[in-house]
């Protein structure tokens, strides 16, 4: 019993269990997709794997959903977190889109000494993450944390979260994430278009948590790096293997 519609839902999903709609989800089912009663529409909701359930009071602003079978068991992504300094607003969108389809657990805009943009729109980057989430079949959503400063985060930061610092410095060198234990929480640090500043880049190296890695020979854009350093990290570490 498959549904085309994918929708992430905040709500606890079981059989039998009803699920009433937001405002926006009704308006998307009903005014847009056009679907009414005994339609049927995925639901996740992070915690209770995939759900297919069947609409059974459709309204223009409201209606509900009644669970009807699981169709896939939860899978959570690794535990690893993207960090990034933000850039242009549609580059930035990209990020966050690519970072929730490739199974980042968290994505945490930072700032850094080169980082141009002060302000984020956390709200409107959650919802890519929700959407991203939506169309790729993933089961989880990540948390898009506000900006932070990249210091402040470092002096804080978990011992036991090992830091995958993408250095452009180090373009060209081996890429060192062989004989890592998987299973292990992680963090990738990605730049902005400026790159890291020398004090950054000293600080950041001699932290005993981080591992200086290169992308390859050439200079990738920030967007580019973030998805190049998620794919050679889930290839070694992550789930993809
Ligand atoms: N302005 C910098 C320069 O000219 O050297 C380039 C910064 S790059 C556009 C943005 C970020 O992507 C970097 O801070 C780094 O995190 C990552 N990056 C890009 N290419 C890389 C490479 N070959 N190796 C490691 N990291 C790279």
């Amino acid at each position: 019993m498959n549904a085309k519609i994918r929708l992430y839902v905040e709500h606890p999903l079981g059989p039998g269990q009803s699920v009433p709609l937001t405002r926006e989800h009704a308006h998307y089912l009903f005014g847009v997709m056009r679907l009414s009663v005994g339609g049927r529409v995925a639901l996740f909701n992070g915690q209770d794997g995939e759900w297919v359930a069947e609409v059974v009071e459709a309204g223009k602003r409201d209606g509900v959903l009644s669970c009807a079978e699981q169709t896939k068991p939860l899978q959570l992504p690794p535990d690893l977190w993207l960090l990034f300094a933000p850039i242009k607003k549609a580059r930035t969108d990209f990020i966050v889109e690519k970072a929730a389809e490739m199974g980042a657990s968290r994505i945490m805009p930072v700032q850094t000494e080169f980082t141009n943009s002060e302000r984020i729109r956390q709200d409107r980057l959650q919802a890519h993450a929700v959407e991203a989430a939506e169309q790729c079949g993933g089961m989880f959503v990540p948390e898009v944390t506000d900006l932070q400063r990249l210091d402040r985060l470092l002096a804080a930061w978990p011992e036991n979260r090992q830091l995958m610092f993408c250095d452009e410095a180090e373009a060209g060198a081996a890429l060192r994430l062989a004989g890592n234990e998987k299973g292990q929480p992680w963090a990738i640090l990605i730049g902005p278009e400026g790159g890291f500043s020398e004090s950054e880049r000293k600080r950041l190296s001699a932290l005993p948590y981080a591992h200086v890695v290169s992308l390859g020979p050439r200079i990738l854009r920030a967007d580019t790096a973030a998805v190049a350093a998620m794919t050679v990290w889930q290839q070694a570490l992550g789930d993809w293997s």
